[in-house]
């Protein structure tokens, strides 16, 4: 095979696993933003629990407020009643007192409702605050270990960029120019493989003149499509057609 079809393939190699450290680093990030924005999202949760118990509560203490104004008004309604004359002035004086005592009854309900929801809200900021104070410390624990294995694959890209600087001033001039264009436009491949006459890059047929070029590795081929350099692997195709 040609020597810089060989370079080639090497450099390209070379940068698939560049890439994947790349993509691994990434990945170990992500899972930690996802997991640190699941705690936070629990957190707010249990806060807006605690706000909407706290209002309640006020809720609570102005019932208790209204109620109590009440009875004072139902005192008074029944000191009143000793000093009446008219059967009407009575009526009237029974009627206040039976609204008064309709408002209390109604607003003890209405708190103990508000009990009970203050309970369950409580409840559930309760667990979801001991969620979170777990999470958290596992969390601490794996912020840690991928912290580790990041700056083992950091470690690792590091040697093989060492590697690359080696190889990459070897090519002939321009082409590690054309090589590094073609890997950012074609999203990491520059250099593909051919399978029975396929661009394994964007698997778009190649002329069959051109792909016995490509067979024989004498030179330089790129795809006419998506203008990968392409290459022939003798073994696999071979195992791919048995
Ligand atoms: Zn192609």
């Amino acid at each position: 095979m040609n020597e810089e079809i060989s370079k080639l393939i090497n450099l390209q190699e070379i940068d698939s696993e560049i890439a994947g450290f790349d993509q691994e680093i990434k990945a170990k990030r992500q899972e930690i933003a996802a997991r640190e924005q699941g705690i936070a999202d629990k957190e707010e949760e249990a806060a807006k629990c605690r706000e909407k118990s706290a209002a309640l509560e006020q809720e609570q203490r102005d019932i208790k407020a209204e109620c109590e104004d009440a009875r004072v008004h139902i005192k008074d309604r029944q000191n009143k009643m000793m000093h009446i004359q008219t059967s009407r002035e009575h009526q009237a004086l029974l009627k206040e007192i039976e609204d008064s005592k309709r408002l209390i009854k109604e607003s003890e309900d209405q708190a103990i409702l508000y009990m009970e929801q203050i309970e369950q809200l409580q409840i559930k900021a309760d667990e979801l605050e001991n969620l979170c104070a777990g999470e958290k410390k596992l969390l601490t624990e794996e912020i840690t270990k991928a912290e580790k294995a990041v700056k083992r694959i950091a470690n690792r890209k590091k040697k093989v960029e060492s590697e690359r600087g080696k190889i990459a001033p070897d090519l002939l001039p321009g082409m590690l120019h054309r090589y590094d264009m073609l890997l950012k436009k074609r999203n990491g491949s520059a250099v593909v493989e051919t399978r029975n006459g396929i661009c394994q890059g964007c698997f778009m047929a190649i002329p069959p003149q051109q792909f016995n070029e490509v067979r024989k590795g004498d030179k330089l081929n790129y795809c006419p499509t998506c203008q990968r350099v392409l290459y022939f692997k003798e073994e696999e195709t071979e195992a791919c057609d048995a």
